[in-house]
């Protein structure tokens, strides 16, 4: 039996409430141990997933919180063992305290992810379920957090387990051929075979068609503001955030570094970097930012160009157009509307991109800057996700590479090779399937995975 597991599982601070957690065959001893309900009930005999209020003491009697306790017996709880959790009040010592009590009991910290992994271990949800719940603690957007509830409740697990049903099937005839080598192969059979492979092609297609938004779902799109020095790139970054995050002065050269924050932007994502300005810089400092700058430009999805509508453009600003790539979305962020207007609509068109007018300083003008944006990235606005979206690189490798495996077993069955050639390859996309459910996973790699997790979870 595994050894029993506890920690805070609530966030550090102060709040109204504090949870925690305690997971394994002696959790409800130990509970008991340091919780008395009212009408004098012992635990062993407490009712599963039922709240109950009564004193939380520490080992000694002493009285620590009131509380309300649950306990979830194995294997119906989330860990699939014998599950405790008091609800205390949110003061981050009384969590300690308690916790401290519980593991002066027999309990022992639980590492990160610990809970969850033993709800994997003991199969209470799979590998894509494990993330899932990484993913919506982690998820920075609602879409992120609702695509990954769906995959929490299975949505990849779904479609995996179908196809990985129908592989094992071809399998197992493939293997009666091996062994039977005098047994005729219907032709019948032959098509079934033939469509089933083309529907676990089609449906790995799909999914690694939904990557590219995935991925853009969890880390945000990469958005660089750029533009010579004081045309208000920081004011930009700052009025988009809604707070003070950039230093903003009229002396050129303030921001010296790339400055990244995100933002959520008429429902995209934005991770925006804030350049150093671009010009020929004397000091070092100033010139490492540039380096930066280069650097993020190069690596962005998005290029905001933010321009002063209150000049007339310069050789500086055409610098920074020059630089950003051509295959990328880009949009010109005419600032200072507030100032008497120079840069007229004819100069703005001969620039190639679509252009909004803002005023960083008031914030006039950035609902339309939004909407122009949301324009810019027609495919990851729209229908919010319901898991169907690949968010993880390593799922996204895996079904790769069991779409291969599966393209080259059409190949094999239309081409009338031999049947041992077709299982090699019909094997492998189990074995790839396999790693993204977690059944043919490494113990090395799912213990990498659960290292992401908070403590608690
Ligand atoms: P950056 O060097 O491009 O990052 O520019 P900053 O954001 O530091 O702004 C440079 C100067 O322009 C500062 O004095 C800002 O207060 C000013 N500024 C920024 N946006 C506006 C605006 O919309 N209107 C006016 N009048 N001034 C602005």
């Amino acid at each position: 039996m595994a050894d029993t597991i506890a920690a805070i599982a609530t966030g550090g601070g102060v709040s109204a409430i504090g949870i925690v957690r305690i997971s394994g065959g002696e959790a409800i001893a130990i509970a008991d141990k340091l919780f008395r309900h009212a009408s004098g009930i012992r635990l062993k005999d407490a009712q599963n997933r039922r709240m109950y209020y009564g004193e939380l003491t520490d080992a000694e009697g002493g009285l620590l919180d009131f509380c309300m306790c649950m306990i979830s017996r194995g294997p119906e709880s989330y860990t699939g063992e014998d599950t405790v959790e008091f609800h205390c009040h949110g003061s981050p010592v009384v969590l300690s305290e308690t916790l401290r009590a519980v593991f002066s009991c027999g309990a022992r910290q639980a590492l990160a992810g610990e809970f969850t992994k033993r709800a994997f271990l003991n199969g209470r949800m799979d590998l894509t379920q494990a993330e899932a719940v990484i993913d919506l603690i982690d998820a920075e957007t609602p879409d992120a957090a609702r695509n990954a509830a769906g995959q929490l409740g299975g949505v990849v697990r779904a479609k995996l387990e179908s196809i990985y049903g129908a592989l094992l099937d071809i399998m197992a005839h493939f293997h009666v051929i091996i062994d039977y080598p005098d047994e005729d192969i219907d032709e019948f059979e032959v098509q079934s075979y033939l469509s089933m492979l083309k529907s676990a092609q089609d449906e790995f297609l799909n999914m690694l068609s939904t990557h590219v938004r995935g991925r853009v779902l969890r880390s945000g799109i990469p958005t660089v503001i750029v533009g010579r020095p004081n045309t208000g790139k920081s004011s930009l970054l700052n009025a988009l955030l809604g707070y003070d995050r950039a230093i903003v002065t009229d002396t050129p050269g303030t921001t010296r570094d790339t400055i990244e924050e995100k933002a959520l932007i008429g429902g995209l994502l934005l991770r925006m970097i804030d350049t150093a300005g671009l010009r020929k810089a004397e000091d070092t400092v100033e010139k490492m930012g540039i380096e930066r700058t280069l650097g993020a430009v190069e690596n962005a999805s998005l290029a905001l160009v933010v321009l002063d509508g209150s000049q007339p453009l310069r050789g500086e600003d055409f610098d920074a157009l020059r630089l950003i790539p051509q295959d990328i979305p880009k949009l010109a962020v005419v600032n200072k509307t507030d100032l008497p207007c120079i840069l007229g609509s004819d100069e703005l068109m001969e620039l190639g991109m679509n252009y909004c007018r803002v005023c960083a300083l008031t914030g006039e003008g950035l609902d339309a800057l939004e909407a122009e944006i949301t324009k810019l990235f027609p495919d990851f606005v729209g229908m919010p996700p319901s898991g169907e979206i690949i968010t993880n690189a390593r799922q996204a490798e895996a079904i790769s590479r069991a779409k291969d495996s599966i393209d080259r077993a059409v190949d094999s069955l239309l081409a009338s090779v031999t049947p041992d050639a077709l299982l090699t390859d019909v094997e492998a996309a189990l074995t790839a399937i396999g790693e993204i459910t977690g059944k043919t996973m490494r113990e090395d790699i799912v213990s990498r995975i659960f290292e992401r997790f908070c403590v608690g979870k």
